[in-house]
């Protein structure tokens, strides 16, 4: 008997676990790969060459004190910033974006004018106090007084009146970026990302993801030297340190709740008894796991978002316009907002993109620990790609996208093509299978207006709490959403250890 297994050793699932044990409780975490962290891992894909499996930039998890409330640093986690945070290397004249906003509006002004230099500066001026309510809402369970008090923090110090509040968070963010700014390429880079978490920018409710640009200029997006995944593992030795206990390559194949205690029976047939279960793990896998077909069916995982491509190199990718610190950033290749919505309609009609938007990092550039000397490796990202193909699947279609991706950052960075010596590529179907991420959706279930919040995943599954008794979740499935955060997971081990407090005092 033990008093928390949490199923599914995600980041996630491992802040929840460490806070768990931080607090005296006796946590077993069993994860059902070989590999701890889920999408925040990262391993050898080629001899003496790390990769990250999902990951790369943290950004949500430094605006929280998290690695240092459980100080990770202790544990081996170091952050590289990334500085510039981004830079759009267009034919037209590139753009840099530095944390500094100062630097920022040189190079736009330098590129696009001094009106959309005042532009930008306004606009993070403007949405600077919804990104940190966002974050805040995000760091404290959904219920109606913790979302009431974010939405009363933000009302006091928005500039106009409620009703215009509202409409100006519930727009598409193409509309609000097309209200600000007027050279598409400042409109593109914003809106290529809003588009991150999934919806393209010309849905409704985007707006605050645009908005959230205003966070690279808070905090500064981080690269845990080593990969993505010493952040798992940082927090992996933080647990076994307060006595935790870590199972890998044995997942969960059910769970029995029940009033008295619960059950959790590993695919290997053992029998876990205990007083709750955090499962960590995707919903619809949580769902199947208690064998709730009806809640698994309700939930919208979506049909994909994009894929990745994980290049070995002889070189880093060498673009038509430099930009001073390049490679360190995000290189965001877009071209116009118009890329973005005929990328969107390829993926409506069943094809992957064309045309692809991508993000293109270098670890390796900043990071001599990830590869050899004289090696680098090039992680290009590009969306959308649908995880249902219309014609053909995955499988047969895998190389033919995958050399599509080549063409397209050749366009770029002429030669890139030339200096590859390797790829693994990550197809919506391939995260499905390695990663558990179901419909390819790297944010478990749809970031959309009726997942969020209170209703995310669904309905009587929201605060933590599934409905069967001493069955908890948290993780990128459950507020706040998908992305290297950890806020679930520590929301949701407050939850129980208030719930098996009481229990305990009774
Ligand atoms: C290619 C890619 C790139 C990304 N880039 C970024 C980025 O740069 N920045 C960013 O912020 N976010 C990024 N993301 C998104 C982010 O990584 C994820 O949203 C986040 O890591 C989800 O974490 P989690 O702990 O909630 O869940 P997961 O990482 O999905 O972890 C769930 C865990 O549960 C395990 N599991 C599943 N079923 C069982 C079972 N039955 N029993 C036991 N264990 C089980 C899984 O194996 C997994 O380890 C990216 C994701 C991908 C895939």
């Amino acid at each position: 008997m033990t008093d928390v297994v949490v199923v599914g050793a995600g980041h996630n699932g491992l802040v929840a676990a460490c806070y768990l044990a931080g607090a005296g409780f006796d946590v077993t975490v069993v994860e059902r790969d070989t590999v701890i962290g889920g999408a925040v891992s990262t391993v050898e894909r080629w001899p003496g060459v790390r990769v990250d499996r999902g990951s790369s930039i943290h950004v949500m998890v430094r605006h929280t004190d998290l690695v240092e409330d459980l100080r990770l640093a202790e544990f081996g986690l170091e952050y590289d910033d990334v500085e510039p945070w981004a830079v759009l290397p267009h034919p037209d004249g590139g753009l840099r974006f530095s944390a500094d906003i100062d630097e920022t509006c040189t190079s736009i002004e330098a590129a696009c004018g001094p009106a959309d230099a005042a532009a930008y500066r306004s606009f993070v001026a403007d949405w600077g106090p919804a990104t940190k309510a966002f974050l805040e809402a995000g760091s404290r369970p959904p219920s109606a007084a913790n979302l009431g008090r974010a939405a009363w923090s933000l009302g006091r110090r928005y500039p106009g009146s409620r009703a215009d509040m509202i409409r100006t968070y519930m727009r598409p963010a193409e509309a609000v970026i097309a209200d600000r700014f007027t050279d598409p390429r400042l409109r593109a880079m914003i809106g290529w990302w809003a588009a991150q978490s999934g919806p393209p920018p010309h849905a409704l409710g985007t707006a605050p993801i645009a908005g959230t640009t205003a966070m690279f200029h808070e905090a500064k997006a981080g690269r845990p030297r080593g990969g993505s995944g010493r952040l798992s593992e940082a927090l992996a030795a933080r647990l076994t340190a307060a006595g935790g206990t870590i199972r890998t390559g044995d997942g969960a194949a059910s769970i029995r709740a029940a009033r008295d205690g619960c059950e959790v029976t590993t695919i290997s047939g053992e029998v876990l008894c205990c007083r709750a279960v955090v499962s960590a793990c995707h919903v619809v896998e949580t769902a199947r796991l208690v064998g709730d077909s009806e809640a698994a069916a309700a939930v919208r995982i979506g049909h994909g978002i994009g894929m990745a491509v994980r290049f070995l190199t002889d070189a880093l990718p060498s673009y038509s316009v430099p930009i001073s610190g390049a490679h360190t950033s995000m290189q965001m290749l877009v071209h116009s907002p118009e890329q973005l919505r005929a990328a969107y309609g390829d993926f409506l009609r069943g094809e992957p993109a064309a045309d692809p938007p991508m993000i293109v990092m270098t670890p390796t550039a900043t990071d001599p620990t990830l590869a050899p000397s004289g090696q680098h490796t090039v992680t290009v990202w590009a969306q959308w790609h649908p995880r249902q193909l219309r014609d053909g699947d995955w499988d047969g279609r895998r190389d033919e996208v995958a050399d599509g991706i080549v063409t397209a950052v050749d366009r770029w960075a002429p030669g890139f093509g030339q200096t590859v010596i390797d790829r693994f590529v990550q197809t919506p179907l391939d995260l499905e299978r390695e990663l558990g991420l179901l419909g390819g959706n790297i944010m478990h279930v749809e970031t959309e207006l009726d997942a969020m919040f209170s209703l995310r995943p669904l309905p009587g599954w929201a605060g933590y709490r599934a409905p069967y008794p001493g069955v908890y979740l948290c993780g990128a499935s459950t507020h706040p959403g998908g992305g290297v955060w950890g806020a679930s997971g520590r929301n949701a081990a407050a939850v129980v250890i208030r719930d098996l407090t009481r229990r305990r005092r009774r």
